[in-house]
């Protein structure tokens, strides 16, 4: 017999997006509500990407909760088993386990609109039925491959950055790593003095700025844990910094050339071969791609065992690797550092609203949700950090907690509504929030930057960063405005004569 479970709240994932739900849910007084995850522990991103060298790149003081300090990290920037543990620790300490449903892979969910509620499958045969969804599953959680010609033959190991093989002994082998992203530049350095020979297939260079790492020590520790407002001001501080810089990347991209100065006096003194300086000067404005930080880097590509190839990987012949300019290389491993499905995320796929339809068919012309969070037409369905959510220079806790007061806030106007009742949001309002979103994109280094970046989807249209500071966003997420959502509800004499017909739901108008 399928298992099936009524909830008020079914939360998807548990990274930070889903850990977090379920900490404000409780704050909320809800109790009644699971967190389905598909793999076996928490962590989302912290838990699938263990490979060599794996840090964040925002101060872990200002990447971590408000509300759950850690006076304890040991670096700036702490490593990925750190981070991972403060997730795990989070979970215990806010009485999340019985909660957790793990090894539970959301396949499907269905708005019932007679009923007014999900109805949700998970790959183990599990059914669950939920008033609202919080879909928490992470723009970056499903690791994408190209399709290269003659890759399935290649002899060797192969994997992705993000599922990386801990029993591919790299030792002494000829390593391949494809891509130049934020995982790629963290790999090359902690990889480099243990394999034979690395070679880097670049399609573009990055522009990477020294990265700031430290030990913090024994005496600011204790001075965080004894005093935790010293904790509040340093995280304080790091957003405040990082507040400032957005002018410079959302209207005024033409500052940003000073911080191209920087990162190319970070590559001058490690990089001296003119040469291979050239390969890897980008020619676009910085900030238009993710701006990376290492200090490791460079130094790493000036190894004799290593060799950048200024191309893309074009096919595989055996063990040879053939990039799009020709060159041959055979080794006995590659390694994809080729990034995540974002723009067209797998999760849209599995969601069916209102009209039948799927969110990724809703989403054909590009992914686009009321305040990065309501789709139209899936009714209490929303989605943690969703579109246009995304930053270049700060930290995404900041965005994931204002879209949990965006939650809380959607609760309790259902909870005031009464009765069995949904939000649906607007098409209009829904239009309206992406046209000030995109207008405001247009004068962006992400725009105007002369790049190409994951951050804009295969129409060239920019569905994933926020164009404006944390702050503005925690403003505009900080309540739910009633008059960007239809109220729909199952009229009383239907749902007392349970008859199907009778049964449809109806939307009801909200003035204000
Ligand atoms: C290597 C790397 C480094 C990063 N560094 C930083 C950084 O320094 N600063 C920063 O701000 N951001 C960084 N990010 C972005 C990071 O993803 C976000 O900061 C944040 O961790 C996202 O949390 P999340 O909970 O939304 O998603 P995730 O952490 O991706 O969690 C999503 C969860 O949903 C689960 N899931 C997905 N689909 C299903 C399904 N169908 N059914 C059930 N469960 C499902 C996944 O298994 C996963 O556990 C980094 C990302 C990567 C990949």
């Amino acid at each position: 017999m399928a298992q099936h479970e009524h909830v008020r709240v079914a939360v998807i994932g548990s990274g930070f997006g889903g850990l977090g739900a379920a900490v404000r849910l409780r704050r909320e007084g809800i109790t009644d509500f699971v967190v389905l995850e598909r793999a076996d522990s928490v962590g989302g991103t912290w838990r699938d990407n263990s490979y060599p060298g794996c840090a964040c790149d925002v101060p872990s003081h200002l990447y971590s909760f408000s509300f759950a300090p850690n006076p304890e990290w040991p670096r700036t920037f702490s490593g990925q088993e750190h981070i991972r543990a403060y997730l795990e620790h989070v979970a215990d300490t806010f009485g999340l386990r019985p909660h957790l449903r793990l090894g539970h892979e959301v396949t499907i969910m269905r708005w019932e609109r007679e009923e007014l509620h999900w109805v949700i499958e998970t790959a183990n045969g599990a059914r669950f039925t939920a008033d609202v969804v919080v879909s928490a599953t992470g723009p970056l959680s499903d690791p994408k491959t190209p399709d290269i010609p003659g890759l399935a033959d290649f002899p060797g190991k192969v994997f992705h950055s993000a599922r990386w093989d801990h029993d591919a002994d790299l030792t002494g082998k000829r390593v391949a790593v494809i891509g130049t992203g934020a995982s790629a530049i963290q790999i090359v350095p902690a990889i480099q003095p243990k394999v034979g020979s690395l070679t880097l297939f670049q399609r573009t260079p990055p522009w990477v700025m020294p990265r700031m790492d430290r030990k913090i020590s024994g005496a600011e520790r204790w001075l965080h844990r004894a005093l935790p407002a010293t904790g509040t001001a340093r995280r304080g501080l790091l957003w405040g910094i990082r507040e400032l810089q957005v002018s410079a990347f959302t209207k005024h991209p033409g500052e940003l050339g000073l911080v191209e100065r920087i990162a190319k006096a970070n590559m001058a003194r490690a990089i001296k071969d003119p040469e291979l300086r050239a390969k890897l000067t980008p020619s676009y404005r910085i900030g238009c791609k993710r701006i990376l930080l290492s200090s490791a880097y460079y130094p790493a590509l000036a190894q004799p065992n290593v060799d950048v190839v200024a191309s893309g990987l074009a096919e595989v012949r055996g063990s040879t690797l053939v990039a799009s300019d020709g060159t041959e290389t055979e080794v006995d491993a590659i390694i994809f550092g080729t990034g995540f499905h974002v723009t067209d995320m797998p999760i849209a796929e599995r969601v069916v609203g209102a009209d039948g339809i799927t969110l990724t068919e809703s989403w054909k012309d590009g992914m686009q949700a009321l305040r990065g969070a309501s789709a139209a037409g899936f009714p209490n369905w929303m989605t943690i950090i969703g579109p246009n959510t995304g930053l270049g220079n700060s930290s995404m806790i900041l965005m994931i907690e204002s879209q949990l007061n965006y939650m809380a806030d959607y609760l309790r106007q259902l909870n005031v509504l009464g009765g069995r009742v949904a939000l649906d949001a607007r098409t209009s309002a829904v239009g309206s929030w992406n046209r000030r979103v995109q207008e405001r994109m247009k004068r962006t280094v992400w725009n105007t930057g002369g790049c190409n970046s994951w951050y804009l989807d295969a129409s060239g249209r920019n569905t994933t960063v926020w164009p404006g500071t944390t702050a503005e966003f925690r403003k505009a997420t900080r309540s739910v405005d009633l008059s960007e959502y239809e109220v729909v509800r199952i009229p009383k004499r239907a749902a007392a004569a349970k008859e199907p017909a009778a049964g449809k739901a109806v939307a009801e108008e909200v003035g204000g």
